[in-house]
């Protein structure tokens, strides 16, 4: 096992009617800012709540946050943070939500630019405001974790950001929350979930035998809750466990003392950069690619992933691992998400600009190992068409 630090400030309050706890959460002074998305959480009645449960407190709100949230959109609620005095941030929605909410702030008492905090992955930041979250959508981890992912318009970059001080204070996880969502948000918060766990679990064998444990009763929970999630609307048992899940597939958790990949993310950002890809298609059209190109760097994990999870015992090394695969792809595609670049309308003449935006954006050696380069992440979009 490698040496790790653990720590998770993070306190979750989970359960239905728990938007309620907001009261004793919040400090009674604060001059708080809700910051939301479109309009669902207005349609479903929990920011209604949410107001509710603020009771007298000094409150502002800034909606419109969208989906793969803009920093030019986020600059105008730091703006607003800094007009009004704002000390506590309060973000209602799912992760591009959160990950606004973080931005800001970080960016509040930031002096400079604040792409810088972005431009250094997080290590320019000093000082952040406090931040907690009612979480109405379950993929990201975002609500349990310090990172932050958040779209310069402008230029299609897609930036990622991480530092302690943006852990929200608290999260509160109402699975009945997510009942207002769509079967293609659902499906995507299973894929994203599923593949942060892979992006920690399948990289090299370091004896983690915890670690290798909790992320394969992820894998398999959420296996099992997948198609239930999708196709039961309003079934609370696999939306608490989806939310869970989530949670727990990036806090820290499965993480510590474990190599990390995350080249499927990244090489996917493009995708979403330059063609609006929701981020859980660019992980369910890359991950079968990526595991199928890269087996060699991967083969003692990839079996273990096809015996442990899928129950694949028989053939050869190739033909366990080639099923393993196929299974995953089965699995995305069972929830309704697409596993192939054609399949959103994307064909080969795209590559180019993928590839050369991943060299801007200096994503040239990705990977546990680094070899993750320009020349292999074409090979994956290729072989993702
Ligand atoms: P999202 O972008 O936050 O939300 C997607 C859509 O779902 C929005 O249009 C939103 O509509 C709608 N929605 C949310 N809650 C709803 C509800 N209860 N009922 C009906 N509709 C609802 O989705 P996400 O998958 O959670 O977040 C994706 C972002 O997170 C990406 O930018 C991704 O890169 C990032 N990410 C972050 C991390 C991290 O660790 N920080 C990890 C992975 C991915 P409204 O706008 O109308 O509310
Ligand atoms: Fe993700």
């Amino acid at each position: 096992m490698l040496n790790f630090e653990f720590h998770n400030p993070t306190r979750i309050v989970f359960g239905k009617d728990t938007v309620a706890e907001l009261e004793k959460l919040v400090p009674a002074t604060a001059r708080v800012l809700i910051l939301f998305g479109g309009q669902s959480a207005e349609r479903n009645g929990t920011l209604a709540e949410v107001r509710s449960a603020l009771g007298g407190r000094t409150r502002f709100e800034f909606g419109g946050i969208e989906a793969n949230p803009t920093f030019e959109t986020l600059m105008k609620a730091v703006n607003l943070v800094r007009a009004e005095r704002i000390d506590f941030l309060l973000a209602v929605g799912g992760g591009s939500v959160i990950d606004g909410t973080k931005f800001v702030a970080a960016a509040a008492n930031f002096a400079g630019d604040p792409w810088q905090i972005l431009a250094s992955f997080g290590g320019a930041v000093h000082s952040a405001l406090p931040l907690g979250v009612v979480l109405t959508l379950s993929a990201t981890g975002s609500e349990m974790n310090a990172g932050s992912v958040v779209t310069r318009k402008s230029t299609h970059t897609k930036a990622f950001f991480s530092n302690p001080l943006v852990f929200p204070q608290f999260s509160i996880l109402d699975p009945t929350k997510t009942y207002t969502l769509p079967a293609r948000q659902l499906a995507n918060g299973v894929v994203d979930a599923f593949t942060h766990v892979m992006e920690q679990y399948l990289t090299y064998p370091v004896d983690a035998r915890v670690q290798d444990r909790f992320a394969e009763g992820l894998l398999q929970t959420l296996i099992e809750i997948g198609p239930q999630v999708v196709h039961e609307p309003a079934d609370y048992d696999s939306r608490a466990n989806l939310m869970w899940a989530a949670a727990m597939a990036l806090n820290g958790l499965i993480a510590a003392g474990v190599p990390q990949d995350w080249a499927t993310h990244l090489v996917g950002h493009e995708l979403t950069a330059l063609h609006g890809m929701d981020h859980a298609q660019t992980l369910a059209v890359l991950l079968p690619s990526m595991l199928g190109l890269r087996r060699d760097a991967k083969r003692a994990k990839l079996l273990q992933y096809a015996e442990r999870v899928w129950h694949i015992s028989e053939g050869s090394e190739d033909a366990r691992i080639d099923l393993a695969i196929l299974k995953t792809r089965e699995f995305f595609e069972s929830l309704g998400v697409s596993t192939r670049l054609a399949g959103y309308g994307i064909g080969v003449e795209a590559i180019d600009k993928l590839v050369a935006a991943l060299e801007t954006h200096g994503m040239v050696r990705l990977g546990e190992h680094g070899d993750v380069d320009l020349a292999l992440a074409r090979k994956v979009y290729e072989e993702s068409l």
